[in-house]
């Protein structure tokens, strides 16, 4: 068992610090990134349907902008707390890095469940969360984006906000807007097909055909369902998901061994991701615990749910057929657990760059933004393609002439790239 609570800042600082002692890194530098360059903790009030006021609390957190503009998404989840944003801007800030996009790395959320609010209420909060911010954020500074349980919705509302108070048109200033609002084409999809786009690699570096292997998610919401998506039509078969049943408070695993059939989930899946377990037991789907997503027999894992998933506690529980995980979620997989990953020789996907498809695709449209010129989709997935191929042959490449795995090959081109930049600019 764990003996400490999870912490996924102390979890991204190790990360970090183990590379720091590989390279050598020198004292002041490495102070300098074990750490946020800003933080801000606010509350929210909101006068509820009721006609209560309830405080929210709110986070922003620039981990480091020496790059670009920070960059990173916002989350609304009842569990948020500043030590997994602290987390989540550092990740942001060697993902930005490895797939060598001009941005720093932020993160944003607030503690508050949308389960339980009306539209009116959630979007009340993402106009309190940019009020509180106005000042430091922007094109140019830093721009938000959709994450767990945030939507294009709630990023129009929120650029709405900081167009009001600032009295013109910034369509750069937040991504993963609607189309036709300010939105890239295929972002929406981009996170989840960026990490099949890796896996694709994984395979052909393994000589397996994707038609010949099965894979297992824990998450339904918008990265596992493009990744379920696009893994299908490349020609894998899936042949379970598990994601959170709210009307349960628990999570589930619906298993089909034949593969499941995406559109019939979809339809009986809510806007968080949620399948509806009555449903799809109806359809014929085996309803498990939550946890069987990972023991399943199948070639790969996709984690696209949340972090701490996978842990000393159940990594063995994970067959020895799977060859490849690919970490859709951030922060999925404990470093403890992830050491026993490296020793039985399965090919970890790490997050940073699994799933930076998203970032990517949300540069993607900050570009298209600042100049109000949109390109069609086709361009942006092939744009995107080569920005996670090249990416990933660039990690393959290191970790095997630096006999490094990929997650140390992932920081090692990360932190030398932030490392020098700071120096570069006198910072350091
Ligand atoms: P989402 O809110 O759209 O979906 C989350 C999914 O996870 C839902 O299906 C939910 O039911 C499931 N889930 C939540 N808790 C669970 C649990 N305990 N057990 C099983 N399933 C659970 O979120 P998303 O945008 O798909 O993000 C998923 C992960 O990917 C997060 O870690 C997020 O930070 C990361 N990520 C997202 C993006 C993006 O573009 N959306 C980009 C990069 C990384």
């Amino acid at each position: 068992m764990s003996a400490q609570p999870f912490n996924p800042f102390k979890m991204a600082q190790a990360q970090f610090d183990h590379i720091a002692d590989l390279l050598d890194l020198d004292k002041a530098t490495r102070e300098f990134l074990q750490y946020p360059i800003r933080e801000h903790q606010f509350t929210i009030p909101v006068r509820m349907d009721d006609g209560n006021v309830q405080i929210f609390r709110g986070f922003r957190v620039v981990h480091n902008d020496v790059r670009g503009p920070g960059k990173g998404g916002i989350r609304f989840h009842p569990l948020e707390t500043i030590d997994t944003i602290r987390a989540l801007a550092m990740w942001m800030t060697w993902k930005c890095a490895v797939v060598d996009i001009p941005l720093g790395g932020s993160y944003g959320g607030v503690t508050c469940d949308p389960h339980n609010l009306s539209m009116r209420e959630q979007e009340q909060i993402c106009r309190g969360w940019v009020r509180q911010l106005a000042k430091d954020l922007g094109p140019l500074m830093d721009v938000p984006a959709p994450d767990i349980m945030t939507s294009a919705q709630h990023m129009l509302w929120m650029l709405d906000e900081f167009e009001t108070i600032r009295g013109e048109k910034y369509p750069g200033f937040i991504t993963g807007k609607p189309i036709g609002m300010g939105g890239s084409q295929g972002r929406k999809e981009s996170t989840g097909f960026g990490l099949i786009f890796t896996v694709r690699e994984a395979l052909k570096e393994l000589g397996i055909r994707p038609e010949d292997t099965a894979a297992s998610v824990q998450g339904f919401g918008n990265v596992g369902q493009h990744a379920v998506k696009l893994f299908q039509q490349i020609g894998g078969k899936v042949i379970s998901i598990s994601c959170w049943d709210q009307k349960n408070q628990a999570s589930y695993c619906y298993r089909k061994e034949s593969g499941i059939n995406f559109d019939e989930l979809f339809s009986i899946t809510d806007i968080f991701g949620g399948i509806n377990k009555d449903k799809a037991a109806e359809l014929g789907y085996e309803v498990l615990p939550g946890e069987a997503w990972l023991e399943q027999d199948v070639d790969i894992l996709i984690p696209a749910a949340v972090e701490n998933q996978i842990t000393l506690d159940n990594v063995r529980k994970i067959s020895n057929k799977v060859k490849i995980i690919a970490e859709g979620a951030n922060g999925p997989t404990t470093p403890e657990a992830d050491k026993i990953i490296v020793e039985r020789n399965m090919f970890m996907i790490p997050d940073l760059l699994a799933n930076a498809g998203g970032v990517t695709c949300s540069y993607f449209e900050q570009v298209q933004s600042n100049m109000n010129y949109y390109w069609e989709r086709d361009e942006i997935l092939g744009k995107l393609d080569v920005k996670m191929t090249n990416a990933f042959m660039s990690v393959l490449e290191l970790a095997k002439k630096k006999k490094l795995n990929m997650r140390d090959a992932i920081y090692y081109i990360a932190v030398i790239r932030v490392a020098q930049a700071c120096k570069d600019r006198g910072w350091v």
